[in-house]
């Protein structure tokens, strides 16, 4: 546990959370800031700090959990879909650096709208990036 995180101090029972799911390795629990009705959190219960540094098999349960949580939602909530999230450092949104999965159930009238509006890249681009990841 580390003592300055506060998803580690949610696992422990120190701060309060509206939890929806637990298991062995995982809780999930209700974001306090909700993009849509229902969007919940996963989390391991062991601490790791972002996507880079959780164990795989930490990731595993985490994505396992996500996959239930999302047809719970299906079922109990009636979503139209679902957004899986996450944020690995500042400069992709992470504000809690303590591993999480986004679950954020989508409903045909909900009002979010992607960030951005993607345009195709040209295939020279596409194939210098390719190469430069292949490495
Ligand atoms: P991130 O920005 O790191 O991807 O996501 C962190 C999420 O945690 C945010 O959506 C934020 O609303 C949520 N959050 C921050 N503090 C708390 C808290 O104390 N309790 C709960 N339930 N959610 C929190
Ligand atoms: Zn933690």
């Amino acid at each position: 546990m580390a003592d300055d995180c506060i998803f580690c101090r949610i696992v422990a029972g120190e701060l309060p959370a509206e939890r929806v799911q637990e298991d062995e390795h995982t809780i999930a629990f209700m974001d306090l800031n909700p993009w849509t009705r229902g969007h919940a959190l996963v989390i391991p219960r062991r601490h790791s700090k972002n996507l880079y540094e959780v164990p795989e098999e930490d990731l595993r349960h985490t994505a396992s959990a996500a996959k239930h949580l999302a047809e719970r939602m299906r079922d109990r909530l009636g979503c139209d879909g679902i957004n899986l999230l996450n944020a690995c450092e500042p400069a992709a949104w992470q504000t809690v650096f303590h591993f999480h999965i986004h679950v954020i159930p989508r409903y045909a009238d909900d009002p979010l709208r992607l960030p951005v509006q993607p345009e195709q890249a040209s295939r020279e681009e596409l194939g210098a990036v390719a190469t430069e990841l292949r490495g």
